[in-house]
């Protein structure tokens, strides 16, 4: 098949989150498979200045319609494997700066612009390249409008640019909410600024309009695909996701094994494997000096990866912060975002130095030394779309500790209600709750051979994004 994927980050080239890393998985499986597979990404500095790049070829000028405007473009491709071909959609005054979305302190004033700029670039260079896509793959709010932008592209044009297109939602917290001036820049028909179009309570709604409008709407977890279309975790969009119902599937984000590996983890100072763990004690053992541990400490160590937003928990962590100063464990944090979890994360370690440790930035070797050299690792999301770092913690033998929301409980199995398969402890979003899930980490601990058979589940368990490709493989036939 001629597969098109249209996402705004991808690993290595840009990443936020988990959608980098699970684009870049999938079209990597599905390259694998002999598909002819191209990614569209916006021309950020960051691709710009990678190596992969360094060679891309200028394929295409741009001339975009956004209202009444004409704005000038330019379109690049590389290709870094067999295969795959990359995209980029440039235009410096949207895409020459560091971050994707912000600044840090809050989104960028020019995000519908920089976005609806994005998708019409694509529409326009699968027109002008004549690429004739099986199937085009939009992600997340960023991409919702493809489908619509190319059913009317085409109908201007009397041309077929894609027989079928998909839209995963992989957080519908994120939604491209705009004021709805904003909607002429798109050029569609004034009707779709309509409730059953891209209309939301006023404003312009970019993810509703990928919900409604595209041949098959996916989520990254089966549990999420009946999350969504409750008013608990819908947010807002559950009655737009209800009318999609038949549409929808769930289909789980797997884990990229070529670099979330603990046997061939370069990022790693040694690697390990489950018949071999002598390595992990190595990892851990570089963690704790790093954090400026003492490297002799023999209890639990805790780890804790994430942007710091409500989702994520961040604040049932620190109403637990007295477990964390009052028992014998070490607690490791890595994670930026919200500058007043920040503060009370530092404050916390700056409170026990030789306990608690944060490091407030992006570090992808980081990460994986914290999989590898933690016992535990916290992750109370209030929601969660699929998650990646509990399938990572139990591929690197670290007993995830989550609570049961979303792709959580598709991945996690808790270990005291079942001892014979459990390979993970869980919990609900409460404070409380979290609680007795980190005390029960402290019982487990304790009784080294129950904790081993724990992590040896976890490590064989199989998270490889075979199956995953395989579904959406399925998916695309089946649209087809
Ligand atoms: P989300 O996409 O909601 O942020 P996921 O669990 O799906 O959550 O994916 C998060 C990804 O981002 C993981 O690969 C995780 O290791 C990574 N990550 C999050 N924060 C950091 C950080 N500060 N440094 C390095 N990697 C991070």
């Amino acid at each position: 098949m001629k597969i098109v994927h249209v996402a705004s980050e991808l690993y290595p080239y840009m990443k936020t989150g988990g959608l980098a890393d699970a684009v870049a998985a999938l079209v990597g499986a599905l390259a694998d498979h002999a598909h002819e597979v191209s990614v569209f990404l916006p021309g950020y500095r960051a691709v710009i200045e990678h190596g992969d790049a360094a060679g891309a070829e200028r394929k295409l000028r741009l001339k975009i319609e956004m209202g009444d405007q004409f704005l000038s473009g330019d379109v690049r491709v590389f290709s870094p494997r067999k295969n795959l071909l990359v995209y980029l959609i440039c235009r410096e005054e949207f895409y020459d700066r560091r971050a994707p979305y912000g600044n840090g302190e809050r989104d960028y004033e020019d995000n519908s612009d920089r976005f609806v700029f994005f998708c019409k670039g694509v529409v326009e260079t699968l027109r002008l390249a004549d690429v004739q896509a099986d199937v085009v793959h939009c992600h997340d709010w960023q991409a919702a409008l493809l489908p619509l932008l190319l059913r009317e592209a085409e109908r201007r044009h009397r041309v077929t640019l894609a027989l079928k297109t998909v839209f995963t939602i992989h957080n519908i917290a994120y939604q491209g909410l705009f004021p709805a001036t904003t909607f002429a820049r798109t050029n569609l028909p004034d009707e779709l600024y309509h409730i059953d179009g891209l209309e939301y309570y006023s404003q312009v709604n970019y993810m509703k309009g990928g919900i409604l409008f595209a041949d098959r709407v996916t989520t990254v977890s089966p549990r999420y695909a009946r999350e969504i279309q409750t008013p608990e975790f819908g947010c807002g969009l559950d009655g737009v996701a209800q009318t999609r119902a038949e549409d929808i599937v769930g289909l789980l984000n797997g884990v990229d094994t070529s670099i979330w590996n603990p046997t061939v983890d370069a990022l790693l100072p040694a690697r390990y494997s489950r018949a071999d763990l002598a390595g992990k004690a190595a990892c851990r053992a570089e963690l704790m000096k790093r954090c400026g541990f003492s490297v002799d400490f023999k209890g639990p160590v805790f780890g804790m990866i994430c942007r710091f937003a409500e989702q994520k928990g961040v604040d049932l962590v620190l109403a637990n912060r007295d477990f964390f100063l009052s028992q014998e464990c070490r607690f490791v944090v890595l994670g930026t975002g919200d500058k007043r979890m920040e503060a009370e994360m530092r404050a916390l370690a700056a409170e026990a130095p030789g306990k608690v440790s944060l490091a407030a930035k992006l570090d992808e070797s980081m990460s994986h030394l914290i999989e590898a050299g933690c016992d535990f690792f916290v992750m109370p999301s209030l929601f969660e779309p699929c998650g990646l770092n509990q399938m990572y913690s139990q591929v690197y033998g670290t007993v995830p500790i989550v609570s049961r929301v979303g792709g959580l409980v598709d991945t996690v199995t808790d270990a005291d209600e079942f001892p014979a398969s459990g390979t993970g402890l869980m919990c609900e979003p409460n404070v409380a709750s979290l609680r007795d899930a980190l005390e029960r980490a402290l019982v487990l601990y304790g009784h080294p051979a129950r904790y081993a058979a724990v992590q040896q589940r976890g490590m064989s368990r199989d998270f490889s994004w075979e199956v995953a490709a395989a579904g959406y493989e399925t998916l695309y036939r089946e649209a087809l």
